[in-house]
């Protein structure tokens, strides 16, 4: 059900949809990341919502990672206060096709990271045992960076 109390078909000619929104855009920003195909790739995809804050969508066979933060520019009024070098990927976005009415479904929606791994067993083949890694092994790897 939607939450939005002035629907896009209510606008009056001249008025601007973004002056009834929460600038739920600007809370947000998400990165295209692999199609998950193996353990590993899903154990990534647990790993960057066990630092919370985020989450990965599917849309359209499309998988992303949500990182929730309102943009360091947005007012108090929720309007931006960068507008005249506000990046170039904020000046194209319009509200044709914007998130003003939708209520954050896709087509997969991961916000935990048991969810992630109750998918993944799901449709993978069972994971093959792995030897047990010393600590002293452990604490020898590089930083967390995870190529993609
Ligand atoms: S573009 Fe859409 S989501 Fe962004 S502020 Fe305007 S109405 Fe809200
Ligand atoms: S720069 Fe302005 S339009 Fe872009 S995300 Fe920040 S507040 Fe929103």
């Amino acid at each position: 059900m939607s939450t939005v109390k002035v629907k896009r078909s209510d606008l009056k000619p001249g008025e601007v949809l973004c002056s009834y929104c929460t600038a739920r855009c600007c809370r947000y920003f998400a990165l295209p990341i692999e199609t998950p195909e193996n353990w590993e790739d899903f154990d990534h995809m647990r790993w960057y919502i066990m630092h919370g804050h985020c989450a990965i969508f599917v849309d359209e066979d499309s998988w992303f990672l949500m990182v929730y933060g309102d943009c360091k520019y947005l007012l108090p009024d929720h309007r931006c206060g960068n507008y005249e070098d506000r990046p170039k990927i904020c000046r194209s976005y319009t509200t044709d096709d914007c998130e003003y009415d939708n209520d954050g479904t896709y087509d997969r929606l991961f916000e935990t990271p048991e969810q992630i791994w109750e998918y993944a067993h799901a449709v993978l083949p069972p994971r093959k045992k792995k030897q047990k890694k010393s600590q002293e092994s452990v604490h020898s790897q590089k930083l967390p960076v995870v190529h993609v």
